[in-house]
């Protein structure tokens, strides 16, 4: 790169310091190495290059987001407010160089100095603050606000010990803490000026004020801080750097003082410890969660944090609160943020004095809400006793947004109290609860599900009354997936093939990998996109051979499911199917099979116990099969422990086969399904979430697909589903079960696996045993389609081809201009030499 001013990057030939070509970065390498780590290279450890790295990277991202912040500011830029308890980043420096542009420069200016680019990335600690799916929606939306130039905050919480680290011994999942911060964390910059206080427990109080206007106080009995950690955020190839704004509790400076008079200076120390316990872990998404009253504390810590630095936002930029839904967007992730409905109102009515029914309709306004389950299990209610504890102002007025709401229905449907009663904020069936979701659906103008058939399951059944009342709240927002990390960075084989044959247009338009469609049917390009899958898979079984010592075989059909482990997911469908693959080779030892390795990875909440047990069941399955001579070199199975970004970004490349295979009407979208299929990977797949959608772009004949329906699952469930009339009905799966039951996988313990095949032959409440057969099938299909090696290249070709519409970009399209109805804000770098300094009041 010459030294003229770049357009497109819109850098200033005098610009020494945070220019973008190779010798500049080189030298800002050696003094952040000097003079941020103070090491003298022969005493530099790795992760002091990784550090030196990192910062000459930040250095260019903070030149951005200045830029931003300056512009946002000065304009008083409409802004996405992105509410979630969970953002699964991944690592940032890789990403950071790709949206920089400068990937293939930075690699050259290290491996100049005769260091390991490689080896330096793999530095990075992940920062693991999510718990799958959801988070890492999150994170992929953040790529694409900044690389579409939206003017965004991700707002979230900055756990201490994020999603815990897996280890397998013996077979089982074993938890280790996740100690992300332990070498620090060059990505953030602490923002202490901008703290805020957050109460919480105490008293509410009525009192007159000057006016005689009769108002309420809150007077909390416990008060903790909330101090912003930020992260910069940089589009693709665009100035725009958002930011991700993380909340860590700590306690307040005045709490400490008044214990110290009192002399009980440990006691002081003490309450200090339990302050900061608010922020210390991530909680998992699929376990129960009543009673758990730190969960409470965190998402209202969430939301009472962001919404008092959007008002400190308003007040810097001189906007009236009155325009606080014109200045702000807020999207509720789930319904974890949905406290924000009320904390808006509280902050509106009874700190900022608006007229309640002035208040509601900024809220309404302002908040929009995603969600993200049908499983009746998952919806989120706090019981009535825990939550006036803890916020007794707040359910005061979910009291009265629930009156004034269920006055409403009341003369919308005249005589029909049950309907009431379903819709109310409050759930008085037994025990009281606060339903979350009633409360984010009443407070939000927009309500979206994640796919097609997510969305209109969720009209048809839980939240059917609120779309029978409101139908014009409710859309769809099929979601999405990052092509920077997910492709180019992750992918550069593919990257790289694909742009030699189409151009570079499809990097910024995902649509356009559809000119690829036309070379499936070129023999050469196939033979070279074989030769790409090859070459990932290699990658991937040297990664399992140097960590794990497991010698796998790329010349085999990589066949993964990698995911959180739960029974709705089905890895135990996938595990019946490989015991099946077992015996009939066993029965018929010559027999011609496909050479498949199996690859598993995910984590089971920790206490969950049946998912854990599946965990177990799938390495015993391993554990058998990869040591019997007969089967040798024609099935593997492996599960590769603490499945996280980072291992997503080894696997996904390398997958032949995706399994998406949940109980269909289960998975509200997925998106490691469209990671797979952007890949070249092959789908065997239910009808459910984004599969549906994927099917019908990539074409029928492109997908595998088995298994019965939502409507016919419905059947089923309807008739009086009977799993034993299955297990009955086929030889093969009665032979799999037994020889499982039988302790053959257990060194002859029958109890071991006992509860799943009870639960299998009992209940089988995710319909396992019915979908079987036609699995079995369906996987007969694609050993034959593997056998033809032009026509699986074909298929994977067009998988690709067709996978553009799952980009996140395109999702975070539609929910700019049909939700958040915000403009893009175009970034010009400010030259730092001509900045005039001033001191903020
Ligand atoms: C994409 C992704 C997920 C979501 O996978 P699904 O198959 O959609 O459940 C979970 N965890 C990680 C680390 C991911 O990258």
């Amino acid at each position: 790169m010459d030294k003229l001013y770049n357009p497109e990057r819109d850098v200033f030939p005098e610009d020494e310091r945070t220019g973008l070509d190779k010798d500049i970065i080189r030298r800002a390498f050696l003094d952040h190495l000097f003079f941020s780590q103070g090491k003298f290279p022969a005493l530099a450890t790795l992760n002091d290059y990784y550090l030196a790295l990192a910062y000459t990277v930040r250095d260019r991202l903070l030149h951005r987001w200045i830029s931003t912040a300056a512009a946002y500011t000065e304009q008083g830029a409409r802004t996405v407010c992105y509410l979630s308890a969970e953002f699964l980043m991944g690592t940032h420096l890789g990403n950071n160089l790709v949206n920089l542009g400068i990937l293939d420069d930075a690699r050259a200016a290290v491996e100049d100095m005769g260091l390991d680019f490689k080896e330096l990335l793999r530095q990075e600690e992940e920062p693991g603050l999510g718990n799958g799916g959801l988070g890492r929606l999150a994170a992929c939306f953040l790529d694409s606000m900044a690389t579409l130039q939206i003017p965004a905050l991700g707002y979230g919480i900055r756990y201490e010990f994020g999603i815990f680290d897996q280890d397998i011994v013996d077979g089982w999942q074993v938890e280790k803490t996740d100690k992300w911060l332990r070498f620090g964390n060059p990505w953030e910059i602490q923002r202490p000026e901008w703290a805020v206080e957050i109460g919480y427990g105490g008293h509410t109080e009525r009192y007159h004020d000057e006016q005689g206007h009769l108002r309420v106080r809150w007077v909390p009995d416990r008060v903790v801080k909330a101090v912003p950690y930020d992260t910069p955020i940089l589009g693709y190839r665009t100035n725009t750097a958002n930011t991700l704004r993380l909340w860590r509790a700590e306690s307040p400076e005045a709490f400490d003082l008044g214990v110290f008079n009192r002399g009980d200076y440990y006691g002081a120390v003490d309450r200090k410890i339990s302050s900061e316990n608010i922020t210390k872990v991530l909680y998992p998404n699929d376990e129960p969660l009543q009673g758990k009253v730190l969960r409470l504390e965190q998402q209202y810590f969430l939301v009472s944090a962001s919404l008092q630095d959007m008002f400190r936002i308003l007040d810097r930029q001189h906007i009236s609160v009155e325009q606080f839904h014109e200045k702000f967007a807020a999207q509720m992730n789930d319904t974890h943020p949905a406290l924000a409905v009320c904390e808006l109102m509280r902050l509106l009515v009874d700190e900022r004095h608006l007229p309640w029914e002035r208040a509601w309709d900024i809220t309404q306004k302002t908040f929009a809400y995603t969600n993200h389950t049908l499983l009746p299990e998952a919806l989120e209610q706090w019981p009535l006793d825990l939550f006036s504890r803890t916020l007794p102002r707040h359910l005061e007025i979910v009291y009265e947004i629930n009156d004034r709401f269920l006055d409403q229905v009341r003369v919308r449907y005249l005589g029909d109290p049950a309907r009431v009663a379903r819709l109310s904020l409050i759930n008085e069936t037994g025990e009281r609860f606060v339903r979350m979701a009633h409360l984010a659906c009443v407070g939000s103008h927009a309500i979206n599900g994640v796919a097609a058939l997510h969305t209109d399951l969720l009209k048809q059944t839980v939240l059917k009354d609120f779309h029978d009342l409101w139908p014009e709240k409710f859309s769809n927002k099929t979601n999405g997936v990052t092509p920077r990390r997910w492709i180019f960075f992750s992918n550069p084989r593919l990257t790289a093939l694909i742009t030699e044959a189409i151009g570079p247009a499809w990097m910024r338009d995902l649509e356009r990998l559809a000119d690829l469609a036309p070379m499936a049917e070129d023999g050469a390009f196939r033979e070279r996109w074989r030769a790409v899958k090859r070459a990932n898979k290699t990658d991937l079984v040297q990664f399992i051979g140097q960590h794990f010592g497991e010698r796998l075989d790329p010349r085999s059909l990589f066949d993964v499911q990698v995911k959180r482990i739960h029974e709705y997911k089905r890895q135990h469908l996938n595990a019946l199917h490989i015991v099946a693959t077992y015996l009939r080779l066993k029965n018929d030892p010559t027999r011609d099979i496909v050479p498949r390795t199996y690859l598993f990875g995910g984590k089971a909440a920790p206490a969950y116990h049946k998912a854990k047990l599946i965990v177990k069941l799938i390495n015993s399955i391993g554990a058998v099969i990869n040591q019997d001579p007969d089967i040798r070199g024609r099935l593997k199975v492996f599960f590769l422990p603490n499945f996280h970004v980072s291992n997503g970004q080894r696997i996904y490349p390398a997958a032949d086969l995706s399994e998406q295979i949940s109980t269909a009407g289960k998975e509200a979208s997925g998106t490691g399904n469209m990671k797979f299929t952007l890949n070249g990977a092959l789908t065997i797949g239910t009808l459910d979430g984004a599969n549906v959608e994927i099917r019908e772009r990539v074409g029928a004949d492109n997908f595998f697909l088995f298994g019965h329906t939502e409507a016919q699952i419905a059947g089923l469930r309807q008739a009086g589903y009977r799993p034993l009339d299955f297990y009955h009905g086929n030889e093969e799966i009665e032979a799999v079960i037994d020889l499982i039951g039988s302790g053959y996988f257990s060194r002859g313990d029958r109890k071991l696996f006992q509860p799943l095949i009870d639960d299998l032959l009992g209940q089988d409440p995710y319909f396992v045993l019915a979908d079987f057969a036609q699995y079995m099938a369906c996987q007969d299909q694609v050993d034959t389609a593997y056998r033809d090696a032009e026509r699986w290249s074909r298929m994977a070709i067009l998988n690709t081809a067709h996978a553009g519409f799952f980009s996140s970009d395109r999702s975070i399209r539609e929910y700019q201009q049909e939700i958040w109805r915000v403009s893009s804000v175009p970034i010009t770098l400010i030259n730092p030499d001509e900045v005039k300094v001033t001191v903020m009041q």
